[in-house]
């Protein structure tokens, strides 16, 4: 049995198959090697089935990591039009959805077959429910004792990917590994994920769970606009999931639930217009129903425009337009898309992925300090990185 591999790929997801794939087209013999019993199954879960794949407008502004600079490199030699064009020569239909999300009209398993199929081209040897015990570097090479048997290569790539949803295969093998070989990894959180109350706010959310709205939500100075959704524990949906990233405990969000509107000056117009409605019948005007009955209960004020002082509209619509939460935590890495934070990018070279300290092993995709924002973008980060290590390993 061959037990020697010119590179030899920890973690079958889509950093790690993009990098062995890569690197069987340089004539390379590569051993991917997967715990599961199933290869790229955040693949299958993503874009709700259907895998946002990329983004067209994908650079390093999409991006977080203490170093900012570091994707670049990968970026500029595998865009995410390179992606695009191995997409479309395996006739893979896809749709933009928004903002430049990419999607595929079908299912998210096109994308796992069509990497499966470039792997096979490429006689990448797949190793499924592979438990690696130790990985350790001798003299010559790199020796990874796993459940079958001993296996040796001069190149390991570590694409073990982040922390979250541990019940589809998620470790934290990636950080152990860095840490056994003396690396610094950067503090971890759960990103791209909904956010939770307690008391109060918590039973306001839960009778709101389901519904949803534009919104804009903003920490500092970093805005998202997007959409807003109440859910039985919290908020989530697309303006919650980005600014996950940038929230820490105990810090406040300010959330407008009508960015296109003044209701300060809406509700003192309507006042003259219509004074004998009901405040909540006037904001349903503009919010869905449940949630303007909800605001009006919530802050005890819902009588007729006409008898509303103008500091009771001001409460009301500085809730609406500046709604200021203090989440107690998120709802972690059961939920959460992504991992912040990760193998510090000062330990890998931006130009070929290998680790500075030991030469041949290599870091690629989510388990790197290089986290996207919600939209493809973390996909894109997985072909690039693995692309670039696939040319170098
Ligand atoms: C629900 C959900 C939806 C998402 N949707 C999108 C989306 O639409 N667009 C987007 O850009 N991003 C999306 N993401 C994020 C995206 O899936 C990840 O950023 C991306 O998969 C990271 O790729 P990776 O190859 O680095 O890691 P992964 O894809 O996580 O792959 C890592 C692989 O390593 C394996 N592994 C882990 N530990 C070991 C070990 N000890 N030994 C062997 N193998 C191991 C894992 O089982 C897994 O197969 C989503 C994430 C989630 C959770």
């Amino acid at each position: 049995m061959n037990n020697k591999y010119d590179v030899i790929v920890i973690g079958a997801g889509a950093a790690g198959l993009m990098c062995s794939i890569e690197a069987g087209k340089r004539g390379k013999s590569v051993c991917l090697l997967e715990h599961t019993s199933k290869i790229a199954e955040k693949i299958r879960i993503s874009g709700g089935g259907r895998c946002n794949f990329t983004n067209l407008y994908s650079d390093d502004n999409n991006f977080l990591s203490e170093n900012i600079h570091f994707c670049k490199s990968a970026f500029s030699k595998y865009t995410q039009l390179d992606f695009i064009n191995l997409v479309k020569k395996h006739s893979i239909e896809f749709h933009e959805k928004k903002l430049g999300q990419l999607f595929c009209n079908k299912s998210a398993k096109d994308i796992i077959e069509m990497l499966i199929s470039e792997c096979e081209k490429q006689r990448v040897k797949i190793k499924i429910e592979t438990k690696i015990n130790t990985l350790n570097k001798t003299k010559d090479c790199y020796v990874i004792k796993t459940n079958t048997g001993d296996l040796f290569s001069s190149s390991i790539v570590i694409a073990t990917g982040g922390l979250s949803i541990p019940k589809i295969g998620a470790t934290d093998f990636g950080y152990k590994v860095a840490k056994q070989f003396n690396l610094k990894v950067t503090k971890l959180y759960p990103a791209l994920v909904p956010l939770i109350f307690d008391n109060e706010m918590l039973e306001f959310c839960k009778s709101l769970a389901g519904i949803s709205v534009n919104a804009s939500v903003k920490i500092n100075k970093t805005v998202f606009d997007e959409g807003l959704i109440f859910t039985h524990r919290g908020i989530s949906g697309p303006s919650i999931l980005q600014i996950s990233s940038f929230w820490k405990a105990a810090k406040p969000v300010t959330i407008n639930l009508l960015p296109e509107y003044d209701l300060d000056q809406i509700l003192k117009a309507r006042r003259v217009e219509t004074p004998k409605q009901n405040i909540s019948r006037i904001l349903s005007d503009y919010l869905p129903n449940r949630l303007a009955e909800a605001v009006c209960n919530k802050l005890k004020i819902n009588i007729k425009i006409a008898d509303t002082s103008n500091e009771n509209i001001k409460k009301i619509s500085e809730f609406v337009n500046q709604w200021t939460v203090i989440p107690i935590g998120t709802e972690g890495y059961k939920t959460a898309e992504v991992t912040l934070g990760g193998v510090d990018t000062k330990e890998i070279s931006s130009s070929t992925m290998e680790c500075k300290k030991h030469s041949g092993l290599y870091f690629i995709g989510e388990v790197l300090d290089v986290t996207g924002h919600l939209g493809g973008h973390n996909f894109q980060w997985a072909w690039s990185s693995g692309f670039l290590a696939g040319q170098n390993v």
